[in-house]
């Protein structure tokens, strides 16, 4: 049962945002900006974001040589440039933004390991770096001088270096997003799971946690961010899920002979080193359709063989013993790029960030603000 009173103040609002990771955070910021007076909601299933938000690797990245090699298969010329220029955006902005200090972000530069079946990549080199100057204005790849001094097996033949890329800390990134959204006035709500929306008459209804009750919020527009859970309240949509698995180890007695963020097998495994920790994480190539799945669960097939590249490959002849796994879930679809769409007459998406979103997620969030009436 509903009071008056809570009627009147906590149920309807002139836009309720669905998801509060990046891109539901990020939009409404932008639209609280441009209507400091406009009532803005956020409403997230968990106690906390729970998707892809503060599950991820915290690369600040806009891709390695093979991955935007194999994207030019994929993509043009021009709609690949595009997309490394907005997640390079993204990320100039989100430091201007916030700080380096409280996002946690190092530039440490990226890189990508090359074994014996990639190292033609390094033959194409010099065409990105052609191809990616208007934008960086420098050489973004180059090939690392001796990289044996890393200490990967002999099975790494090259290393490739990305200048331009750094990591952060996504729980900070996410934290500062939140403070800011408070901080304009937005409300946020969570433990509150949409179950059900009107996209042409802005309603809205949603359950408690433990399902015990039933909530109607009333909303002048819906922007819906829940990016890999999408389909529940979109499901004409073609979003997939796809589920990324992180292990982290106890820090080492060794110092890691390497820092930044590394990339192998064209960006689908990736590791860094974190408080004097192995990071890995990826490898969702391994077995693309289990992967393909909301649930958060260990697939011990990826598992065993993100273990079987950390002791053989990356930190061979080191000791490592295991703390922590978790999984966290990205949405992809038929391109590589953000779905950003009106879907009814009041009602937008903003999904499918595939593993991207710290770069994109604020700018993806900004344009589905516009998408809602939220100005330039
Ligand atoms: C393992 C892993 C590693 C990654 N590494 C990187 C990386 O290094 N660099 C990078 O740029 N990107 C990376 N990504 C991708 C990046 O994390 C995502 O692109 C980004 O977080 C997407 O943000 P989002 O806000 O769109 O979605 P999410 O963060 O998934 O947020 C969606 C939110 O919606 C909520 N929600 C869902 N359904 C409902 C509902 N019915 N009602 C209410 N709330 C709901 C969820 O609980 C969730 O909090 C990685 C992802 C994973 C999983």
């Amino acid at each position: 049962m509903i009071s008056y009173w809570e009627q009147k103040n906590f149920l309807s609002y002139d836009i309720i945002l669905i998801g509060s990771g990046f891109t539901g955070l990020s939009a409404a910021i932008h639209y609280k900006k441009k209507h400091p007076k406009a009532k803005v909601l956020i409403l997230e299933k968990e106690i906390f974001p729970t998707g892809a938000s503060t599950k991820n690797a915290g690369f600040a990245c806009f891709g390695s040589l093979t991955e935007i090699l194999d994207d030019l298969w994929t993509m043009t010329q021009d709609e690949v440039l595009q997309l490394v220029k907005k997640r390079h955006k993204g990320l100039t902005d989100i430091r201007k933004q916030f700080g380096e200090k409280a996002l946690g972000y190092v530039p440490s530069h990226g890189f990508e390991l090359l074994d014996e079946d990639n190292l033609p990549a390094l033959d194409q080199m010099d065409y990105l770096n052609k191809i990616l100057k208007k934008t960086f204005k420098a050489d973004v790849f180059s090939k690392v001088k001796k990289h044996e001094k890393m200490g990967f097996s002999s099975a790494v033949k090259a290393v490739v270096e990305n200048r331009f890329e750094g990591e952060l800390d996504p729980a900070k990134y996410l934290n500062c997003l939140w403070e800011m959204a408070s901080s304009l006035g937005v409300k946020i709500l969570t433990g509150v799971s949409v179950v059900e929306i009107q996209r042409d008459s802005g309603l809205i209804i949603a359950e408690n946690l433990g399902k015990s009750r039933i909530y109607e919020f009333k909303a002048g527009k819906i922007g819906i961010c829940t990016n890999a859970f999408t389909k529940k309240l979109w499901p004409e949509s073609e979003i997939k899920p796809g589920r990324g698995l992180i292990l982290l180890s106890k820090p080492l007695e060794d110092k890691i002979p390497w820092k930044g963020s590394f990339h192998m097998d064209k960006g689908y495994v990736y590791f860094r080193q974190i408080d004097g920790r192995l990071l890995i994480g990826g490898a969702r190539n391994k077995d693309m359709e289990k992967e393909n799945t909301t649930d958060f669960e260990v697939n011990p097939k990826i598992k065993a063989h993100l273990v079987e590249l950390a002791k053989e490959v990356i930190l061979p002849g080191k000791n490592l013993d295991w703390e922590m796994e978790w999984t966290g879930i990205m949405a992809f679809g038929n391109k590589k790029i953000p779905l950003i769409q009106s879907i009814g007459e009041r009602t937008a998406a903003a999904v499918r960030l595939g593993g991207m979103g710290v770069a994109i997620g604020w700018q993806v969030g900004k344009d589905l603000s516009k998408l809602l009436g939220g100005g330039n």
